[in-house]
């Protein structure tokens, strides 16, 4: 069976594991954490980087640290992770959808002025699979109607818009480094931002918010998201080899194009002019005319000795959300297609070119 993501930890992963161990510095605090913190901020064009355990709390405390009133609206795509909706809700505000476009995947930025209203304080825009959100434009329209943007990059690691990275553009930027992303703390999470003030609000919230003149007197509830010493050990040695696996990407994509590019049934993940999409995972998505839906087709291919996972369902439609009276009734039909046609192969950075050319045999066989 080709698995479908396996991280690689071939770097100074175990030299700096064992010198957080042999210094005794095992937890949230320790040189690694903030040279991890400065290099990753400074990697991406940011000012200050807040490590945390994992992207979905980066999310929430980026969210938090706007410190918005209740029921305010945030845009963001319908199709993505729960994390984006989940950091919305659990701050006491609203999400307002977007879909997405049917080649990027990437929120609709020609539908994103008509979903503001006089209630909306910020866009969440989620540069999805590796390709980037054309954020000069996205900056442009939260300037023009005066909102945050928190981006979210779990899955963007090194992607640029104009020769910039991602990451650089908002006025805040998530990240992940769970095993699947681009590079890996195992768990892991980090919080950017050029605005000291942000900084300082995302670090309180990290650490219970502690006062530094009063340690245990509260004035607001903070939580405990903070990443250890040795994750971000691990985390330095993966942004040391971050280019190779960006490179590794980039070299995946372009063997799958050349071995699938001519088949009709299906689109491939694209790269739009002035970009740079670092190919997260390699999507896959039926064509209409394809008599059969993505849960088929991955269990042909599963047939063939081939992992592959579904792309993400739609926010429209989660029970979870239904339940609350959120987004009842809507519908996003580029989103609601991705979930039923399209999928995911093998994409980890430890793939072989036999293994590519396994898998893009399966995919042919699979369609016939
Ligand atoms: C992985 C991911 C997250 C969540 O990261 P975790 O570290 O798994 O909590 C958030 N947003 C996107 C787009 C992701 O792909």
């Amino acid at each position: 069976m080709i698995p479908v993501c396996e991280p690689l930890l071939t770097g100074n992963e175990s030299r700096y594991v064992e010198d957080c161990i042999k210094s005794g510095w095992v937890s949230s605090e320790g040189k690694y954490i903030t040279a991890f913190e400065e290099k990753w901020a400074a990697y991406c064009g940011a000012k200050f980087g807040v490590a945390c355990s994992n992207g979905t709390t980066a999310l929430q405390m980026a969210v938090s640290a706007l410190d918005l009133p209740a029921g305010s609206e945030i845009i963001m795509p319908s199709f993505t992770i729960i994390s984006c909706a989940l950091a919305v809700v659990e701050t006491g505000c609203v999400p307002v959808l977007v879909d997405c476009e049917p080649d990027t995947w990437n929120l609709d930025l020609d539908a994103v002025e008509a979903k503001i209203t006089p209630r909306t304080r910020a866009i969440m825009p989620v540069h999805m699979f590796g390709h980037p959100v054309d954020m000069p434009r996205l900056m442009q329209i939260a300037k023009r109607h005066d909102l945050k943007v928190i981006e979210d990059a779990a899955e963007a690691h090194g992607a640029e818009v104009g020769g910039r990275k991602v990451g650089g553009f908002g006025d805040l930027a998530c990240f992940s480094f769970y095993a699947n992303k681009i590079i890996t703390t195992g768990e892991g999470g980090m919080v950017l931002t050029s605005d000291p003030d942000l900084a300082a609000r995302l670090k309180s919230l990290r650490n219970l918010c502690f006062r530094p003149e009063r340690r245990f007197y509260h004035t607001e509830l903070g939580h405990n998201y903070r990443l250890t010493n040795v994750q971000a050990a691990v985390g330095l040695a993966q942004l040391e080899r971050i280019e190779e696996h960006v490179e590794k990407k980039r070299w995946m994509a372009r063997a799958y194009r050349e071995r699938l590019h001519d088949l009709h049934q299906l689109a491939l993940p694209v790269e739009r002019q002035g970009v740079k999409n670092v190919y997260w995972m390699y999507g896959l998505v039926l064509s209409d005319d394809v008599p059969f839906d993505a849960v088929e087709f991955a269990a042909r291919l599963q047939a063939l000795g081939v992992q592959t996972r579904p792309l993400f369902l739609g926010m429209h439609e989660q029970p979870v959300f239904h339940e609350r009276g959120l987004h009842v009734g809507e519908r996003h039909a580029v989103t609601e297609r991705l979930a039923r046609r399209g999928l995911y192969v093998p994409s980890g950075l430890t793939l072989t070119i036999q293994q590519i050319d396994a898998v893009s045999e399966a995919v042919r066989a699979s369609l016939q």
